[in-house]
C-alpha cells in the first residue's frame, strides 16, 4: 500500500524527528505544514484531479520543539529497543509474553537502567534466575545500551532501502 509507506519527517531545522506514513505526510503537505524534500521518483499517487509523487522525506515549515526525543526508560521501550527479541535465545514474542531481565541480577546489586536491562522470554528468564549470563551459558546478542534518538530507533524498524535513502538526513 503506497499510502502506508514510511516518510521521514524533518524539523524546520532539518533535524530528523519522526517517521510517518505517506498518507499522513500528504495531509501535512496539503495543509501547508510541510514541504517535500525528497520524493520516491518512481511512485505516483493519482486521484481524479491530481497527481502526486510519493514523498520520501518532508520538512516541517515551522520549527517544533520536541521534548520527547529522549527515550523514557520503561518496559515497553526496552522491548522496542530490543525489537521484541529475547536477548539470550533470539526468539521474538509479543510484549505480553516477554519480561525484562537484569543482566547483573538485582539481588547482586544490578540496577534497573538501560545498560543493565534486556528483553527476555519467560523461558530464558526462568533458566537464568539470579545468575550472570556467563554462569548459565547465555550470551547476550548485543550489549544493552541507552538507545539513540527516537527517530533512529524508528528508522531501524523500517525497510532497509528506505533507511539507506534517509541516511544522510539521519546522521546530520
Ligand atoms: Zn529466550
Amino acid at each position: 500500500m503506497l499510502t502506508h509507506m514510511p516518510v521521514l519527517v524533518l524539523n524546520a531545522s532539518y533535524e530528523p524527528i519522526h517517521i510517518c506514513t505517506v498518507r499522513r505526510a500528504i495531509l501535512m503537505l496539503f495543509s501547508e505544514k510541510a514541504m517535500v524534500v525528497e520524493e520516491r521518483e518512481e511512485l505516483v499517487i493519482r486521484s481524479t484531479s491530481r497527481e502526486l509523487v510519493v514523498p520520501l522525506v518532508i520538512r516541517l515549515l515551522a520549527y517544533v520543539r520536541i521534548p520527547y526525543l529522549e527515550w523514557v526508560f520503561n518496559r515497553r521501550n526496552v522491548f522496542l529497543r530490543d525489537d521484541f527479541e529475547c536477548q539470550y535465545c533470539g526468539v521474538t514474542r509479543p510484549a505480553g509474553e516477554l519480561t525484562i531481565d537484569h543482566v547483573l541480577p538485582r539481588s547482586r546489586g544490578g540496577r534497573t537502567t538501560w545498560e543493565n536491562v534486556v528483553t527476555c522470554c519467560r523461558g530464558c528468564n526462568r533458566k537464568k534466575a539470579n545468575r550472570l549470563p556467563g554462569e548459565c551459558g547465555f550470551v547476550l546478542r548485543s550489549p544493552p545500551k541507552r538507545p539513540g534518538s527516537r527517530c533512529m530507533m524508528l528508522a531501524t524498524r523500517c525497510n532497509r532501502t528506505d533507511v539507506d535513502k534517509w541516511r544522510r538526513y539521519l546522521f546530520v
